[in-house]
């Protein structure tokens, strides 16, 4: 029997990977997972799925699975405990550490992977009951700079644009993402509307990425310099008469101050900075400008770096001032990496409050004090970013981080720095599916129920909820997120706050909490999301079919409903490339692997497909220090260094290399990380992962 006629049940999900949000079917005989399919009738996908997706059903059961909580004994060793034991154990840690030294002192780290449902049950539990201001996650190494864009430019987070903007648009300006190999299906939607001649493409990226080969125009810009880029077509976009005026003078604001700016950002300006032909960038501003509805597609090359903000402001500016936002095909489209960010981002999940409610307004603190009878002062006054999480631990302030679900050992900025951190936290609870780089540092292991174990709601990048029903059993003794922090809530002693026996019970608390929100989720039941296929929000009641596109009345999220230009200069990136460190370095992503390779890595009809890290040289550069692809070579930068094979490829411009994020100790190399640097956007503090002065030599 082949695998499908094999299965005996098929139960609806939702892909794992990537905010793309595919709708899948988990096939599962006697209990246990079998294979995985594409749903035809979900939208998003129409039954396709990439590689990863396919083969998910190889890892749920994989070697390395965690399936006792782990203790570490008075010798240093980790060994299996019970539940109640751990429990104990993670509740007696927690509340010794807040008598003596407040919540304060306690931080809780954890990711864009979990479901909506355990982002708001944590967020409850951090905020509810620990009440420590000290709550994030690795969404801020990702999305942050996106977030802050949106807010600033539009009044509250979320993406305008639904996927079937694709169809509809007539020019895309692809900058920093590489669809091809992080979000495959979309890239396929993407490829569909190029095959029919509907639309143009612009790819401004440092790095020919596979979109390029199809691009009308490609800007081939230096790391960084995205603001100064942005500002000069701009330029182009109010010097050749291409302002929207009417829609300018009835829906935004601080156009003004953004004239007076980029009037010094001629092309010419533009192109000593960014290093492309100044006749190119004059041709994308016009293009920009005179184009119908123009969709901007970005993704961590634009959030990774030490303008992210900026960036994401420049292009929302590029938009709205001329008229390109909330019409079919138009819109400036931020694509979320992890499969649940955008809950991470809505539920509370990380430095906001549930219903994208801000920690820096009273009275949003004010109505979550209310629905969960705390006090307004257990609730901090502003987030408090990641980095400041790792500070706090070196300055001993915080002695008990708990890790949820992410492996910061190979993800962190500067990794060597950021591990030795970890290492030297009094408690360090790690909870996560599989045994990591990250599980081996702490004190306390709790194993989590994966992906097809649970049930609860995805968000993805067009704000789409999906739903995932549960199709087998945890394994071993694991348990979901959402059972642990309704646990660890009780034994803190607060029931009352926890009634839940589902997450649909949790759904639907916090469901009631964002009326009024943006992101209102009312009309929604995990039922709807499977008869339908997942929608998109805000869904005000039942009867609603949900919101494909924001602000088609140009009315928008701030006190007055106006949307807001911003004014924003080029400033260089902190650093770069000198006699020392000759190379600018960037890292990405490769389609069969996701992260840190936790569960890909497992994966072995993907993992032999790419089974080992590399460095990509240019031909220029690998000419010059005399390495052919194979050759093995050291790279280095201030914070550490590295030792892989070698790519020669053209993908890469000279001066610049380019080294996969998801390989670390585990999987055979040192990480990447080991080499980026402390630099962080001062307004979204997102790290600067996209550019960091290397140096490379030959092995
Ligand atoms: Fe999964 Fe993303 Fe691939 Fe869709 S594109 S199948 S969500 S990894």
């Amino acid at each position: 029997l082949t695998p499908a006629e094999r299965v005996e049940r098929w139960t609806t999900s939702t892909c794992q990977f990537c905010a793309t949000g595919c709708g899948l079917q988990i096939g599962t005989t006697a209990g246990e997972p079998v294979m995985v399919r594409g749903n035809p009738d979900h939208p998003v996908n129409q039954g396709l799925l990439c590689q990863k997706s396919l083969h998910q059903a190889e890892v749920v059961r994989a070697e390395g699975r965690l399936g006792d909580p782990q203790l570490r004994d008075a010798d240093g060793e980790l060994s299996a405990v019970g539940w109640d034991r751990a429990f104990d154990e993670l509740v007696g840690r927690l509340r010794a550490v807040i008598d003596e030294h407040g919540p304060q002192a306690v931080a809780i780290y954890n990711t864009g992977q979990l479901l909506q449902e355990e982002f708001y049950t944590l967020s409850k539990l951090a905020r509810g009951a620990i009440k420590t201001p000290n709550l994030d996650g690795n969404p801020r190494l990702c999305m942050a700079s996106a977030v802050t864009g949106y807010q600033r430019s539009f009044g509250s987070d979320g993406p305008p644009n639904a996927y079937a903007d694709l169809a509809e648009t007539d020019l895309v300006y692809l900058t920093g993402a590489n669809l091809h190999e992080a979000h495959p299906i979309l890239g396929g939607r993407l490829m569909a509307r190029l095959q029919e001649g509907g639309c143009k493409l612009i790819v401004a990226d440092p790095r020919a990425v596979q979109f390029t080969r199809l691009a009308d125009l490609y800007l081939p810009i230096r790391p960084g310099t995205d603001v100064a880029l942005l500002n000069a077509m701009q330029h182009v976009v109010i010097r050749d008469g291409l302002v929207d005026r009417a829609y300018l003078d009835a829906h935004t604001t601080g156009y003004d101050e953004v004239a007076a700016l980029v009037a010094d950002w001629t092309p010419q300006r533009a192109a000593e900075v960014c290093g492309v032909p100044a006749a190119d960038i004059e041709t994308a501003g016009r293009w920009f400008g005179e184009a119908n509805a123009t969709t901007s597609l970005w993704t961590m090359g634009i959030n990774q770096q030490t303008q992210g903000v900026a960036a994401v402001n420049q292009m929302c500016n590029l938009h709205l001032m001329t008229g390109q936002v909330g019409r079919p095909g138009a819109g400036p489209f931020s694509l979320t990496g992890q499969p649940s960010s955008m809950d991470f981002r809505q539920a509370g999940g990380g430095g906001s409050l549930p219903g994208y409610r801000s920690l820096a307004k009273p009275e949003h603190r004010q109505q979550i004090a209310d629905a969960w009878g705390i006090e307004l002062e257990d609730l901090p006054e502003a987030p408090v970013a990641a980095h400041r999480i790792w500070e706090g631990i070196e300055a001993g302030d915080i002695r008990f981080l708990w890790v949820i679900g992410t492996n910061p050992a190979v993800t962190f900025p500067d990794t060597r720095w950021a591990t030795e951190v970890l290492r030297n936290v009094e408690t360090l609870v790690v909870q996560d599916v599989f045994e990591t780089e990250t599980t081996e540092l702490a004190d306390l292991v709790l194993p989590a129920a994966m992906w097809g174990e649970k049930a609860g709601t995805f968000t993805n990048s067009e704000r789409r909820v999906n739903v995932l029903r549960q199709a087998v059993q945890p394994y071993g003794r694991a348990r979901s997120d959402f059972d642990i922090f309704v646990e660890v809530g009780r034994r803190l002693g607060f029931a009352e706050m926890f009634p839940f026996a589902t997450t649909e019970d949790a759904f639907d608390e916090f469901k009631a909490l964002t009326e009024g929100r943006p992101c209102d989720l009312r009309g929604i039941t995990y039922d709807r999301l499977e008869a339908e296929h997942g929608l998109q929000w805000p869904v005000p009641d039942t009867a609603s079919p949900g919101t494909p596109r924001l602000y088609t009345e140009g009315r928008f999220n701030t006190e007055d409903g106006r949307a807001v230009l911003h004014a924003m200069d080029y400033v260089p990136p902190l650093e770069a490339p000198d006699a020392s460190y000759p190379f600018w370095l960037n890292t990405g992503r490769v389609q069969e692997h996701w992260h840190t390779m936790t569960k890909t890595g497992r994966m072995p009809s993907v993992l032999k497909r790419s089974p080992e890290n590399y460095v990509e040289v240019n031909p220029d550069d690998a000419r010059r220090l005399g390495i052919r692809s194979g050759d093995r070579v050291r790279l280095r930068s201030r914070r550490g260094q590295m030792e892989v094979p070698a790519r020669v490829t053209a993908k890469v411009a000279p001066g610049s290399l380019f080294v996969p994020m998801h390989f670390g100790p585990k999987f055979g190399s040192r990480p990447v990380n080991d080499l980026t640097g402390r630099f962080f956007d001062e307004l979204s503090f997102q790290p600067a992962l996209k550019h960091t002065a290397a140096a490379l030599e030959l092995l």
